[in-house]
């Protein structure tokens, strides 16, 4: 059967000789992976509508069941080129679609992600430099697929708690934490902030400006539940890491 649908790519994969395997965010499938003949080839009907971040109405066509459907049609509707050419932007941005790959499952609808993964690349392009869209993506996309953090209150006996355990993925208090076990401290600014977060839409994260130490802190405490939750570092982490020790 036909699908017409709108869909982000998040990544895309060579497929025997000429072809690709391509990865898309859809409103209406969640992940989808479609399989695009020859797009490589002088021509094609595809032109560069199949790189990483690109916003397009695409069709479809497969059976009901077929794991690997093709691609018949992809016409774009934003490119996002300014995004994927920006190295520092693009490593962060990498990041967030390869978390958003491993949290999501195939083809399992999930319309809150799309808009959220849209509008970020959105402010993202408006305001490059704001690297708290990113933050903003990575905690609600933890949300939405039920791993979010807790903050604030101990998880066993509810009293305010300012450390964060991995092996919790809450805070805990004193009396209540197995001193073994790894955490981080949370300072009260950045529980503040977080919590903030968690409820607040995007057009709020346009108009907060963190300081460098509150925004850190956030960063620490995502990324390291996520180390910890989500199989492994991601990939693209290391990636960024080793190029900073060069
Ligand atoms: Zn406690």
């Amino acid at each position: 059967m036909l699908k017409k649908t709108e869909g982000i790519v998040l990544r895309n994969r060579p497929h025997l000789d000429a072809d690709l395997i391509v990865t898309y965010l859809t409103p209406s499938y969640g992940i989808l992976n479609l399989y695009a003949k020859s797009p490589r080839k002088i021509g094609s009907r595809f032109g560069s509508s199949l790189e990483p971040l690109t916003y397009a109405r695409i069709s479809c066509f497969g059976k009901e069941q077929a794991t690997l459907p093709r691609l018949t049609q992809s016409d774009i509707i934003r490119t996002f080129n300014m995004l994927r050419e920006s190295t520092d932007s693009f490593i962060g941005i990498s990041e967030i679609l390869e978390l958003t790959l491993r949290l999501l499952p195939e083809r399992e609808p999930n319309r809150m992600v799309f808009p959220l993964l849209l509008n970020m690349l959105l402010s993202l392009e408006r305001e490059p430099g704001n690297l708290l869209y990113l933050t903003f993506y990575k905690l609600r996309i933890l949300s939405l697929a039920g791993f979010a953090p807790r903050v604030g209150q101990c998880v066993r006996c509810g009293r305010i708690a300012g450390r964060f355990y991995f092996s919790e993925g809450s805070t805990v208090c004193r009396s209540c934490a197995d001193t073994a076990d790894g955490f981080i401290e949370l300072s009260p600014p950045v529980q503040r902030v977080y919590n903030y977060l968690m409820r607040t839409g995007p057009a709020t994260v346009r108009r907060l400006r963190l300081t460098e130490e509150v925004h850190s802190g956030l960063e620490a405490l995502i990324n390291s539940h996520i180390n910890y939750t989500v199989t492994g570092k991601l990939n693209t982490r290391e990636y960024a890491e080793g190029l900073k020790t060069l």
